[in-house]
Order: structure tokens, then sequence, then C-alpha cells
């Protein structure tokens, strides 16, 4: 029992989650170490949503609202701390859920599929490892996709994405959007919209904003788009992250 005045109380309930879902098979083993790099960055973040993150969760809301076939890539960590929320950012914007594994066994997209049909999920793609077709014809595991999610998308959104795949995905053209803490990651970087903040703020937030765009002109949406500037944007990043003037904080 974690006492609720502890100063990392949201941390550690998150890391209990991330732990129980270990346990029932829906994260790797690796898993866990990833999500133990996000809490670092996160900490060094203040733990909020910061103001560049904020501008990029807009504009990921303009390009999922303006996309032809957006998807959601889901996989251990986004099914065990946002799923209910995923769901609800296919409601809203029409878009496709895939499960998208770099560990894969038919026993986690099983657990994961089950997951999100739980939170509400009705369409999961992704599923039948024969079915799934190879991004640029690159015949590695990590350029898998489904014939009617990933491969056709023309906006993706990846939250804590393998930098290989993240690259892939760039180069066959689509938006990427990341979702991943760490600004320095190559997903960071390769990503056309990359949005540096915790999925547990950023999902909500991406919701509100897509609410909040609702009925907004084509034209408007195009211009927050195009005034974006993604280096620019993890500049400022890097910024909130100076560790020398996180230092004099405590000196
Ligand atoms: P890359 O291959 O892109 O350079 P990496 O090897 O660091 O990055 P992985 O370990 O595959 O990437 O993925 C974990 C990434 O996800 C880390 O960058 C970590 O900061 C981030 N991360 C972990 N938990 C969260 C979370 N809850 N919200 C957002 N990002 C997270």
């Amino acid at each position: 029992m974690i006492p609720s005045d502890h100063p990392r109380y949201e941390s550690l309930l998150l890391r209990e989650k991330i732990v129980q879902a270990f346990k029932k098979g829906i994260l790797a083993d690796s898993g866990l170490i990833a999500h133990g790099r996000g809490e670092a960055f996160d900490y060094m973040l203040g733990e909020e949503t910061n103001a560049a993150a904020k501008k990029a969760i807009k504009v990921a809301a303009a390009a999922i609202k303006l996309a032809v076939k957006p998807v959601f890539s889901v996989n251990g960590n986004t099914a065990a701390l946002v799923s209910e929320d995923m769901v609800e950012l296919s409601q809203l914007s029409g878009g496709k859920l895939e499960i998208n594994l770099f560990h894969r066994s038919p026993a986690r997209v099983n657990i994961i599929e089950k997951v999100l049909k739980d939170a509400g999920a009705g369409e999961v793609l992704g599923l039948d490892d024969q079915q799934l077709k190879y991004l640029k014809q690159i015949k590695s595991p990590r350029a898998t996709a489904s014939a009617q999610g990933i491969y056709p998308a023309d906006v993706i959104l990846v939250p804590l994405e393998d930098g290989d795949r993240a690259e892939i995905l760039k180069k066959t053209g689509k938006t990427v959007i990341s979702i991943d803490l760490n600004p320095l990651s190559r997903t960071s970087q390769y990503a056309t919209i990359s949005i540096v903040d915790n999925i547990v703020r950023a999902i909500p937030q991406l919701n509100k904003e897509i609410r909040n765009l609702k009925g907004e002109n084509i034209d408007n949406l195009k211009q927050l788009i195009n005034e974006f500037n993604n280096q620019q944007n993890l500049k400022e990043t890097l910024q909130v992250l100076d560790v020398r003037k996180y230092k004099s904080l405590h000196d």
C-alpha cells in the first residue's frame, strides 16, 4: 500500500500497474526496463505536460483530424497504462487500433486484445501473424504491419516505439506521431510530431484537443501543422531538461 502523501505517489502507482501487467503477461520483461527509462525522464521533466508537449499534442490532434486512415499502435506498456483512453481516441477520431509488439508472441497478442476489448474496443487489428505485411519489403519482424491498419495508414501514432521501426515508418512517407519521454531517443528524433510526455497524460490531453478541434475548418487545421517545427519543439523540451538549471534548484 503506497501512502497517498508520498512525494512519488502517482509515479509509484504507475509502477505498480506496470508490475501487475508484467505478471499477467501483458508486458514483456523489457517493458519493465523501458518504463524505468521513462520514469527517469519524467522525473527530470517535473512529471507534468510542458508547453512544448502541449503544442505537439495540439498539432497531433490536427493531423489525426485531417488523416484519411489514422491508426493507433498499441504495445504492452500502452495497454497496461491507457487502454481506455486509447479506445476513446479511436472512437473520437474513427482511427483504428493495431497491436504492434516488439516481443511478439500469440499469447501476448491475445491478452492485449482482451485488455482492449474489456476497455470497450470494437475492431482490433494486428492479431494474425500470417496476415501481416512487410513495410517497404523489409523482411524484419520490426517492419510488419496489418494490411488494413498500419500498412496503408497515412497518420500513425506510435507510443513508446522502437527507433528502428519509427525510422522505417517515417521512410514509408507516413506522418509519424510519437509519444516518448526521451526527447533524444531515435523515435523522438525521427517522428514527424514528437510528443515528449508521459503517455498517461498525453493520451487524455490528445483526446481533449480532438474534442476542442471539433468543427474547426480544414485550413485552420492545416495551418496548425504547417506552422509547427518539430526540431524547434524538441529543443524547447531539452531546455526544460537542462540539468544545470535543475541542479541549481536543489543547491
Ligand atoms: P530508441 O530506439 O527510440 O532510441 P529506446 O531504445 O530508448 O529508444 P525503448 O527502450 O525501445 O527505446 O522504448 C522505451 C522508450 O519509451 C524510452 O525512450 C522511454 O523514455 C519511453 N517511455 C517509457 N515509459 C513511458 C511512458 N509511460 N510514457 C512515455 N514514454 C515512455
